[in-house]
Protein backbone atom coordinates (compact mmCIF):
# COMPACT_ATOMS: atom_id res chain seq x y z
CA UNK A 1 0.00 0.00 0.00
CA UNK A 2 1.33 3.14 -0.73
CA UNK A 3 1.90 5.63 2.06
CA UNK A 4 -1.85 7.28 3.66
CA UNK A 5 -0.99 10.60 2.26
CA UNK A 6 -0.03 11.09 -0.76
CA UNK A 7 1.73 14.55 -0.78
CA UNK A 8 2.10 16.98 -4.11
CA UNK A 9 2.50 20.33 -5.10
CA UNK A 10 0.65 21.82 -8.32
CA UNK A 11 0.89 24.70 -10.97
CA UNK A 12 -2.36 25.46 -12.05
CA UNK A 13 -2.55 28.12 -15.40
CA UNK A 14 -5.29 30.00 -16.49
CA UNK A 15 -5.05 28.89 -20.45
CA UNK A 16 -6.38 32.35 -21.38
CA UNK A 17 -2.56 33.27 -23.25
CA UNK A 18 1.03 32.71 -23.22
CA UNK A 19 2.53 32.55 -19.62
CA UNK A 20 4.64 35.56 -19.22
CA UNK A 21 7.94 35.95 -17.21
CA UNK A 22 6.17 36.26 -13.82
CA UNK A 23 3.87 33.25 -14.48
CA UNK A 24 6.97 31.43 -15.32
CA UNK A 25 8.79 32.23 -12.77
CA UNK A 26 5.97 31.39 -10.41
CA UNK A 27 5.57 27.99 -12.12
CA UNK A 28 9.69 27.54 -11.52
CA UNK A 29 9.19 28.45 -8.01
CA UNK A 30 6.16 26.20 -7.13
CA UNK A 31 8.28 22.99 -9.39
CA UNK A 32 11.09 23.93 -6.73
CA UNK A 33 9.56 23.68 -3.75
CA UNK A 34 8.00 20.32 -4.90
CA UNK A 35 10.64 18.49 -6.01
CA UNK A 36 13.27 19.28 -3.71
CA UNK A 37 10.87 18.21 -1.11
CA UNK A 38 10.19 15.16 -2.25
CA UNK A 39 6.77 15.66 -3.62
CA UNK A 40 5.28 14.69 -6.69
CA UNK A 41 4.50 18.07 -9.21
CA UNK A 42 0.88 17.96 -10.72
CA UNK A 43 -0.50 20.53 -14.01
CA UNK A 44 -3.99 21.39 -13.51
CA UNK A 45 -5.24 23.84 -16.34
CA UNK A 46 -7.77 26.33 -14.99
CA UNK A 47 -10.58 26.58 -17.24
CA UNK A 48 -13.78 26.62 -15.77
CA UNK A 49 -14.07 29.84 -17.34
CA UNK A 50 -14.53 28.88 -20.76
CA UNK A 51 -15.37 32.18 -22.20
CA UNK A 52 -11.53 33.15 -21.36
CA UNK A 53 -9.75 29.91 -21.77
CA UNK A 54 -9.06 28.05 -24.90
CA UNK A 55 -7.24 24.52 -25.49
CA UNK A 56 -4.73 26.28 -27.95
CA UNK A 57 -3.49 28.38 -25.31
CA UNK A 58 -3.65 25.68 -22.87
CA UNK A 59 -1.85 23.40 -24.94
CA UNK A 60 0.71 26.29 -25.53
CA UNK A 61 1.40 26.72 -21.82
CA UNK A 62 2.28 23.34 -21.21
CA UNK A 63 4.65 23.48 -23.87
CA UNK A 64 6.38 26.22 -22.49
CA UNK A 65 6.62 24.84 -19.17
CA UNK A 66 8.02 21.68 -20.60
CA UNK A 67 10.78 23.63 -22.55
CA UNK A 68 11.75 24.99 -19.39
CA UNK A 69 12.73 21.53 -18.12
CA UNK A 70 9.26 21.68 -15.68
CA UNK A 71 8.08 18.01 -15.78
CA UNK A 72 5.09 16.92 -13.96
CA UNK A 73 3.74 13.52 -12.73
CA UNK A 74 0.37 12.34 -14.23
CA UNK A 75 -1.59 13.47 -16.71
CA UNK A 76 -2.90 17.19 -16.94
CA UNK A 77 -6.26 17.87 -15.11
CA UNK A 78 -8.55 20.03 -16.78
CA UNK A 79 -11.28 21.96 -14.77
CA UNK A 80 -13.99 21.41 -17.51
CA UNK A 81 -13.68 17.97 -17.07
CA UNK A 82 -14.51 18.08 -13.06
CA UNK A 83 -18.19 19.43 -12.78
CA UNK A 84 -19.10 16.39 -11.40
CA UNK A 85 -17.00 16.50 -8.49
CA UNK A 86 -17.70 19.94 -8.09
CA UNK A 87 -21.65 19.14 -7.81
CA UNK A 88 -20.69 16.29 -5.31
CA UNK A 89 -18.60 19.23 -3.24
CA UNK A 90 -21.50 21.13 -3.49
CA UNK A 91 -24.29 18.83 -2.16
CA UNK A 92 -22.20 18.24 0.77
CA UNK A 93 -21.85 21.56 2.30
CA UNK A 94 -24.13 23.82 3.57
CA UNK A 95 -25.52 26.14 1.34
CA UNK A 96 -27.77 28.48 -0.14
CA UNK A 97 -29.37 30.71 -3.13
CA UNK A 98 -28.40 34.48 -3.45
CA UNK A 99 -29.93 36.77 -5.67
CA UNK A 100 -28.03 39.69 -5.72
CA UNK A 101 -26.60 41.66 -8.28
CA UNK A 102 -23.03 43.03 -8.41
CA UNK A 103 -24.80 46.84 -7.96
CA UNK A 104 -27.17 44.91 -4.57
CA UNK A 105 -24.02 43.50 -3.49
CA UNK A 106 -21.77 46.85 -4.26
CA UNK A 107 -24.56 49.35 -2.59
CA UNK A 108 -24.98 46.95 0.69
CA UNK A 109 -20.97 46.42 1.15
CA UNK A 110 -20.95 50.47 0.90
CA UNK A 111 -23.39 50.83 4.24
CA UNK A 112 -21.78 51.95 7.06
CA UNK A 113 -20.32 48.93 8.91
CA UNK A 114 -20.06 46.68 6.15
CA UNK A 115 -16.64 45.19 5.54
CA UNK A 116 -15.20 46.38 1.95
CA UNK A 117 -15.48 43.31 -0.16
CA UNK A 118 -17.23 41.18 1.96
CA UNK A 119 -20.60 39.54 1.38
CA UNK A 120 -22.87 41.13 3.30
CA UNK A 121 -25.32 38.57 3.68
CA UNK A 122 -28.43 39.91 2.16
CA UNK A 123 -29.92 36.42 1.31
CA UNK A 124 -28.51 34.77 4.44
CA UNK A 125 -31.40 34.18 6.18
CA UNK A 126 -34.42 34.91 3.75
CA UNK A 127 -37.70 33.14 4.46
CA UNK A 128 -38.99 30.38 2.02
CA UNK A 129 -41.88 32.90 0.40
CA UNK A 130 -39.04 35.70 0.19
CA UNK A 131 -37.29 32.91 -1.63
CA UNK A 132 -39.51 32.02 -3.96
CA UNK A 133 -40.23 35.54 -4.77
CA UNK A 134 -36.94 36.47 -5.18
CA UNK A 135 -35.76 33.10 -7.73
CA UNK A 136 -39.16 33.94 -9.77
CA UNK A 137 -38.04 37.18 -10.33
CA UNK A 138 -34.74 36.20 -11.12
CA UNK A 139 -36.23 33.53 -13.62
CA UNK A 140 -38.30 36.80 -15.30
CA UNK A 141 -35.10 37.62 -16.59
CA UNK A 142 -34.00 34.08 -17.62
CA UNK A 143 -31.26 34.20 -14.43
CA UNK A 144 -30.44 31.54 -11.85
CA UNK A 145 -29.41 32.34 -8.63
CA UNK A 146 -26.07 32.08 -7.34
CA UNK A 147 -24.90 29.63 -4.64
CA UNK A 148 -22.95 31.01 -1.35
CA UNK A 149 -21.13 28.95 1.06
CA UNK A 150 -23.24 29.49 4.35
CA UNK A 151 -19.68 30.08 6.60
CA UNK A 152 -19.85 29.85 9.95
CA UNK A 153 -16.88 31.25 10.74
CA UNK A 154 -15.87 35.09 10.20
CA UNK A 155 -12.18 34.36 9.88
CA UNK A 156 -10.00 31.46 9.29
CA UNK A 157 -5.77 30.84 10.08
CA UNK A 158 -3.49 29.11 7.60
CA UNK A 159 0.08 28.48 7.66
CA UNK A 160 2.04 30.21 5.17
CA UNK A 161 6.44 29.29 4.56
CA UNK A 162 6.88 32.90 4.42
CA UNK A 163 4.41 34.70 5.29
CA UNK A 164 4.20 32.53 8.45
CA UNK A 165 0.67 32.71 10.60
CA UNK A 166 -1.91 34.72 8.70
CA UNK A 167 -5.21 35.13 9.45
CA UNK A 168 -7.82 36.73 7.27
CA UNK A 169 -11.43 37.43 7.06
CA UNK A 170 -13.90 34.67 5.39
CA UNK A 171 -17.29 35.20 4.14
CA UNK A 172 -20.40 33.78 2.25
CA UNK A 173 -17.81 32.94 -0.62
CA UNK A 174 -20.29 32.27 -4.06
CA UNK A 175 -19.82 28.24 -4.87
CA UNK A 176 -21.82 28.38 -8.00
CA UNK A 177 -22.40 31.61 -10.04
CA UNK A 178 -25.82 32.66 -11.56
CA UNK A 179 -25.81 32.76 -14.68
CA UNK A 180 -28.98 32.26 -17.00
CA UNK A 181 -31.37 29.59 -17.50
CA UNK A 182 -29.67 27.53 -21.09
CA UNK A 183 -26.70 27.40 -18.91
CA UNK A 184 -27.88 25.01 -16.23
CA UNK A 185 -26.34 21.75 -17.53
CA UNK A 186 -23.01 22.81 -17.72
CA UNK A 187 -23.00 24.95 -14.62
CA UNK A 188 -20.76 27.95 -14.00
CA UNK A 189 -18.34 26.65 -10.92
CA UNK A 190 -16.96 29.28 -8.89
CA UNK A 191 -12.95 29.43 -8.90
CA UNK A 192 -12.82 29.44 -5.23
CA UNK A 193 -15.16 25.94 -5.02
CA UNK A 194 -13.15 24.57 -7.98
CA UNK A 195 -9.60 25.15 -6.41
CA UNK A 196 -10.04 24.03 -3.47
CA UNK A 197 -12.33 20.40 -4.79
CA UNK A 198 -8.96 19.76 -7.19
CA UNK A 199 -6.58 20.30 -4.55
CA UNK A 200 -8.65 17.58 -2.34
CA UNK A 201 -9.20 15.66 -5.27
CA UNK A 202 -5.18 15.52 -6.48
CA UNK A 203 -4.11 15.38 -2.71
CA UNK A 204 -1.65 18.14 -3.30
CA UNK A 205 -0.62 19.61 -0.11
CA UNK A 206 1.85 22.16 -0.69
CA UNK A 207 0.19 25.21 -2.41
CA UNK A 208 3.05 27.70 -4.14
CA UNK A 209 1.84 30.74 -5.69
CA UNK A 210 1.94 34.59 -6.11
CA UNK A 211 1.48 36.44 -2.88
CA UNK A 212 -1.56 38.68 -4.84
CA UNK A 213 -3.50 35.44 -3.25
CA UNK A 214 -2.55 35.21 0.15
CA UNK A 215 -5.86 37.31 1.02
CA UNK A 216 -7.93 34.57 -0.13
CA UNK A 217 -6.02 31.39 1.41
CA UNK A 218 -8.08 31.68 4.33
CA UNK A 219 -11.33 31.53 2.72
CA UNK A 220 -10.15 28.36 1.02
CA UNK A 221 -8.54 26.66 3.56
CA UNK A 222 -11.49 26.72 5.46
CA UNK A 223 -13.99 24.99 2.23
CA UNK A 224 -11.08 22.75 2.25
CA UNK A 225 -11.75 22.03 6.33
CA UNK A 226 -15.50 22.25 5.45
CA UNK A 227 -15.09 19.61 2.74
CA UNK A 228 -12.90 17.15 5.10
CA UNK A 229 -10.01 17.95 3.33
CA UNK A 230 -6.49 18.48 5.27
CA UNK A 231 -5.16 21.95 5.06
CA UNK A 232 -2.23 22.46 2.32
CA UNK A 233 0.67 24.20 3.88
CA UNK A 234 0.40 28.04 1.64
CA UNK A 235 3.92 29.29 -0.09
CA UNK A 236 3.11 32.73 -1.26
CA UNK A 237 5.84 34.20 -3.16
CA UNK A 238 6.20 37.38 -4.55
CA UNK A 239 5.33 38.34 -8.16
CA UNK A 240 7.17 40.10 -11.14
CA UNK A 241 6.36 43.76 -11.31
CA UNK A 242 7.12 45.99 -14.30
CA UNK A 243 9.77 49.04 -13.40
CA UNK A 244 6.77 51.55 -12.09
CA UNK A 245 5.57 48.88 -9.84
CA UNK A 246 2.56 47.46 -11.89
CA UNK A 247 2.10 43.54 -11.84
CA UNK A 248 3.53 42.54 -15.31
CA UNK A 249 1.71 42.39 -17.81
CA UNK A 250 2.00 41.20 -21.95
CA UNK A 251 2.05 45.26 -22.58
CA UNK A 252 5.38 45.12 -21.04
CA UNK A 253 7.40 43.93 -23.66
CA UNK A 254 8.69 40.97 -24.97
CA UNK A 255 7.77 38.97 -21.64
CA UNK A 256 6.74 35.29 -22.62
CA UNK A 257 8.98 32.69 -23.27
CA UNK A 258 8.48 32.45 -26.80
CA UNK A 259 8.98 36.39 -27.38
CA UNK A 260 11.82 36.30 -25.00
CA UNK A 261 13.59 32.87 -26.77
CA UNK A 262 13.87 34.73 -29.95
CA UNK A 263 16.25 36.82 -27.94
CA UNK A 264 18.45 34.64 -25.76
CA UNK A 265 17.07 31.01 -26.74
CA UNK A 266 15.36 28.77 -23.79
CA UNK A 267 18.53 28.07 -21.87
CA UNK A 268 18.81 32.02 -21.93
CA UNK A 269 15.46 32.75 -20.62
CA UNK A 270 16.04 29.54 -17.74
CA UNK A 271 19.00 31.65 -17.23
CA UNK A 272 17.30 35.11 -16.48
CA UNK A 273 14.69 33.08 -14.42
CA UNK A 274 17.55 31.26 -12.33
CA UNK A 275 18.94 34.85 -12.03
CA UNK A 276 16.01 36.73 -10.71
CA UNK A 277 15.94 33.92 -7.80
CA UNK A 278 19.28 34.67 -7.13
CA UNK A 279 21.33 32.35 -8.83
CA UNK A 280 23.21 33.29 -11.43
CA UNK A 281 25.28 30.14 -12.22
CA UNK A 282 22.29 28.07 -12.66
CA UNK A 283 22.00 27.21 -16.70
CA UNK A 284 19.28 24.58 -16.08
CA UNK A 285 16.34 23.54 -13.49
CA UNK A 286 17.94 20.54 -12.78
CA UNK A 287 21.07 22.35 -11.68
CA UNK A 288 18.87 25.24 -10.05
CA UNK A 289 17.08 22.71 -7.67
CA UNK A 290 20.57 21.16 -6.91
CA UNK A 291 21.26 24.63 -5.37
CA UNK A 292 17.91 26.07 -4.36
CA UNK A 293 17.26 27.70 -0.91
CA UNK A 294 13.72 28.38 -0.29
CA UNK A 295 14.96 30.56 2.73
CA UNK A 296 16.94 32.95 1.18
CA UNK A 297 14.28 34.12 -1.51
CA UNK A 298 13.69 37.60 -1.91
CA UNK A 299 10.37 38.75 -0.67
CA UNK A 300 10.45 41.62 -2.56
CA UNK A 301 8.84 41.66 -5.76
CA UNK A 302 11.09 40.85 -8.74
CA UNK A 303 11.55 44.14 -11.00
CA UNK A 304 10.89 43.23 -14.30
CA UNK A 305 13.73 44.52 -17.12
CA UNK A 306 12.53 44.45 -20.69
CA UNK A 307 15.88 43.42 -22.69
CA UNK A 308 14.45 43.56 -26.20
CA UNK A 309 15.24 46.58 -26.63
CA UNK A 310 11.43 48.50 -27.19
ZN1 LIG B 1 -27.50 37.72 -2.05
Amino acid sequence: MESEQAVAGRYAPSPSGDLHFGNLRTAVLAWLFARQSGRKFYMRVEDIDSERSSMESAQRQLEDLAALGIEWDEPVVYQHDRGEAYAEALAKLDTYECYCSRRDIREAASAPHAQPGMYPGTCRDLTEEQRAYRRSQLAESGRLPAVRLRARVDKWTVQDFYAGEFTGPVDDVILKRGGNVNQVQTGDWAYNLAVVVDDGFQKVDQIVRGDDLLGSAPAQAYLAHELGYPEPEYVHVPLVVAPDGRRLAKRDGAVTLREMAERSGVEGVVRQLAASLGYLEAASLEELLDCFDPSTLSRDPWVWEDKSGN
